[in-house]
């Protein structure tokens, strides 16, 4: 597991590396622009390169980009819907040009209409964002804590995605500690982690699972609430190791969003925690 953090890209984007080798992280997550506007970000491409340089010499072994919040695909808004696709396009335009391992998005809201009807505007906006994937660089759809009619809150609406997505070769999933525990997987408890990961083999395939997100949850089982904790001092606690240690996660890049020990962000405290956590849950195998 390449443990590391969502940090801020203010200054140019290569400078996201300086600040997570700083944390001691192995993996990193930016936004590629603000991600409670909507304008875009003016990016000198020579930061493109920059990024590209930093992170061999820093030896960062995963790198992910986060769409904006305020996106919705399933938008009945002409307006908002066509603002949120050119988001999604413009975070996979810069993803690409910084060889970044995948984009991680959340669908977005049906706002009451249903899971199936927000398909339709939905899958026509992913197979445009997916014609700008790569080799490199796969998009990646983020579990949902599931308020409000949020759009994969579960493993099933998940396969459905990939599903209707013709079963893309770089459409992959990202799973969030926090948002799974939320929609009512208890991922603090092996067994059920164990069949959760059985079924996602084999309804998605565990070749798409390409990054995770670790975070505790402030908010109990099933709340459907999205509140993210400090490793180790939320609901989960000590079991959030069951997920950190799971041997089928091992590997992937695991980012923290978490609030921080002084609520700027995941520190290197953070990630001191969650390393531990999960070198003592491997050893019980
Ligand atoms: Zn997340
Ligand atoms: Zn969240």
């Amino acid at each position: 597991m390449l443990l590391g953090a969502h940090v801020s890209s203010s200054g140019g984007i290569h400078t996201a590396i300086d600040r997570v080798e700083a944390i001691g992280g192995d993996s990193v997550q930016v936004f590629t622009q603000s991600p409670r506007m909507w304008r875009p970000t003016n990016h000198d491409p020579a930061t493109f390169e920059r990024f590209r340089e930093r992170r061999e010499e820093a030896g960062i072994g995963g790198v992910l980009c986060h769409a904006l919040y305020l996106l919705n695909l399933s938008s009945p808004k002409e307006d908002f819907y066509a603002k949120s696709v050119a988001a999604l396009l413009s975070t996979m335009q810069v993803a690409a040009a910084i060889e970044a391992d995948g984009v991680v998005f959340h669908v977005g809201s049906h706002l009451g209409a249903g899971f199936e009807s927000s398909l339709e505007r939905v899958v026509p906006a992913l197979e445009q964002v997916l014609e700008l994937t790569t080799e490199r660089t796969w998009l990646l759809i983020e579990n949902a804590a599931g308020a409000g009619g949020t759009i994969g809150r579960s493993l099933e609406e998940l396969a459905v995605l990939v599903e209707r997505l013709g079963r893309h070769p770089r459409l992959g999933v990202c799973l969030d500690s926090c948002h799974l525990y939320a929609s009512g997987y208890d991922v603090s408890d092996r067994e059920t982690l164990d069949d959760l990961l059985s079924r996602l083999d084999a309804d998605v395939g565990l070749d798409r699972l390409r990054a995770v997100h670790v975070n505790d949850s402030k908010a109990p089982l099933g709340s459907n609430r999205d509140r993210h904790d400090n490793i180790g001092e939320g609901l989960l606690g000590e079991q959030l190791g069951v997920f950190l240690g799971h041997p089928r996660l091992q590997g992937l890049p695991a980012v923290l969003e978490v609030p921080g020990t002084d609520g700027h962000g995941p520190d290197a405290d953070q990630i001191r925690k969650a390393k531990e956590l999960r070198a003592r849950w491997l050893e019980r195998g």
